[in-house]
């Protein structure tokens, strides 16, 4: 165990966590597991007014569902509890109060009202009002009062903000894992709210004073925070604590299928695809949106998905577990452009997981998807099955399309595939191959292939034209399985039967 390397996945419970959200979460993961590091869950809530019942436990479930399970946490506890801002609240005054004693900090009693009214009349100008250091000094705050005067404000119970005063036209420097250097002039920024006379802090204080009493070394998040990291640097600064500031490294976005602009929910309602990992439903409107869960993918696969958007190994590997993504993952790999997101490349990779899934694992998987339909498999069906379909579905779901006809027979032949290969001779020639077929033995896939090569090698007949019939008396249609494998696991008498009957509808 590392005991420096401590990182955290911080999500606010505003709603379900967006899959953008579960690639931090899985970055922190790698990068702590990596190093023999601590993976901490804080739930960042004190923003009561965006609070959204269910969604905390939604994001303990998601991480549940992909294998990354924090060592600290609301559930699992740990030495640097607790883990919720809420139940953290008392604590972030005193640092808002230290902020204003050092002069990095001060009171403001604008009103709502009168800022909306500044808003207002530089809108008029053609200009943006910013609170900041060009305009604060012909403001209402503690910095143009006698502190006599804030004292009385603040007794009669006035409402205020704590706001960070920013020195103007200062260079801001900031080194960022992923970006190397950023700087900022101070200029540009907003004197941001800190904390407010409710006793609640911001995101900003929050934030950084947990990072800093939770021991945080790195903070990886995504990129939307880029623009916080200068006011979070200062804030390190201005409480002293600049020698235990954590290395920070941006995520890259994840982008729309189209590459413009960031993956929103709507996307996923448009290209129909899941953009959460879990089904949601909104708990107001009664909305349900689709998870990577519930269609179907496999926790593996979606992990391995989203390591490769923004991630990469410096090889045209695209396959791995998590295990394997822990002993190669590094920040140094993650790139500083957005990743486009591709829905088909998404069925891709839960496609090829399936593949890398040991036909062992997959008994219980198939056999739920056959019984809901009714059909009951013993071990030895189950054997033959899972290695003939498994190459032909990307999702355990699809099972049932891709093997019906092993326990029903068609009940209606592709009139495409008669058209095209139906003729004259065939019925004589299909009597002749189930003729051959009532005499195999045994009828296993070996015996079954040998005496329909035979068949066909004896008498001249093409290959590719009777397997192709064959497969339309057997199945219905022009695409499917190995016929071989399907024969020997209807049995010799349903072969006869499927055969005789599809000869006799289809010549009517
Ligand atoms: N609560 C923030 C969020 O919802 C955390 C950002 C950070 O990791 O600093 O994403």
């Amino acid at each position: 165990m590392n005991q420096n390397i401590r990182v955290r996945f911080a999500p606010s419970p505003t709603g379900p966590l967006h899959i953008g959200g579960l690639r931090t979460a899985l970055f922190n993961y790698l990068f702590a597991r990596s190093h023999g590091g601590t993976f901490i869950l804080r739930i960042e809530d004190t923003d009561q007014t965006r609070f959204v019942p269910g969604a905390e436990k939604y994001i303990t479930e998601s991480l549940r569902w992909c294998g990354l399970e924090p060592d600290e946490g609301p559930e699992q506890g740990g030495g640097f509890g607790p883990y919720r801002q809420s139940e953290r609240r008392e604590l972030y005054g005193e640092y808002a109060m230290e902020l204003t004693r050092k002069g990095s900090a001060y009171y403001a009693f604008d009103s709502p009202e009168e800022l909306e009214e500044l808003r207002k009349t530089h809108e008029a100008r053609g200009e943006t009002f910013v609170y900041d250091a060009s305009v604060r000094n012909s403001l209402k705050n503690s910095l143009n009062m006698e502190p006599l005067a804030v004292k009385k404000l603040i007794d009669a119970g006035t409402p205020y903000v704590i706001r960070f005063r920013f020195e103007a036209d200062q260079e801001i420097r900031m080194q960022d894992i992923v970006r190397g250097e950023v700087s900022v002039n101070s200029s540009t920024l907003d004197d941001k709210i800190l904390y407010k006379s409710d006793g609640m802090p911001t995101y900003h204080l929050a934030n950084v004073v947990d990072d800093n009493l939770m021991a945080i070394s790195h903070v990886i998040r995504g990129e939307e925070w880029l623009p916080s990291l200068p006011l979070h640097v200062s804030l390190y600064k201005a409480l002293g604590w600049e020698h235990l500031m954590p290395q920070f490294a941006h995520l890259p976005l994840i982008l729309k299928p189209t590459g413009k602009g960031k993956l929103s929910k709507r996307d996923g309602e448009k290209g129909g695809f899941p953009v959460f990992p879990l089904e949601w439903k909104d708990p107001e409107t009664g909305q349900v949106s689709p998870g990577y869960r519930e269609e179907g993918y496999q926790p593996e696969a979606c992990i391995n998905l989203l390591a490769m958007l923004g991630w990469n190994p410096g090889t045209d590997r695209e396959l791995f577990t998590l295990e394997e993504l822990i002993s190669e993952f590094s920040l140094e790999k993650v790139g500083r452009s957005g990743s486009r997101f591709d829905p088909e490349k998404a069925r891709w990779f839960n496609h090829q997981h399936l593949q890398m899934t040991p036909d062992r694992e997959l008994g219980g998987a198939f056999r739920e998807a056959l019984e809901v339909k009714g059909i009951r498999c013993d071990k030895s069906q189950l054997e033959t099955l899972i290695p003939v379909i498994k190459p032909r579905i990307n999702f355990i779901h699809e099972v049932w399309d891709q093997s019906w006809f092993f326990f029903e027979a068609p009940s209606s032949y592709d009139p495409e595939v008669i058209k095209k290969r139906w003729k004259e001779d065939t019925p004589g020639q299909m009597k002749l191959l189930w003729e051959r077929l009532q005499a195999c033995e045994p009828f296993t896939v070996e015996g079954v292939e040998s005496t329909v090569r035979s068949v066909i090698s004896d008498q001249g007949w093409g290959m590719g034209t009777i397997m192709n019939v064959w497969r339309l008396l057997l199945v219905g249609e022009a695409t499917g399985p190995g016929l071989f494998e399907l024969a020997a696991f209807l049995g010799k008498e349903e072969v006869v039967r499927r055969m005789k009957n599809g000869t006799e509808q289809i010549t009517g």
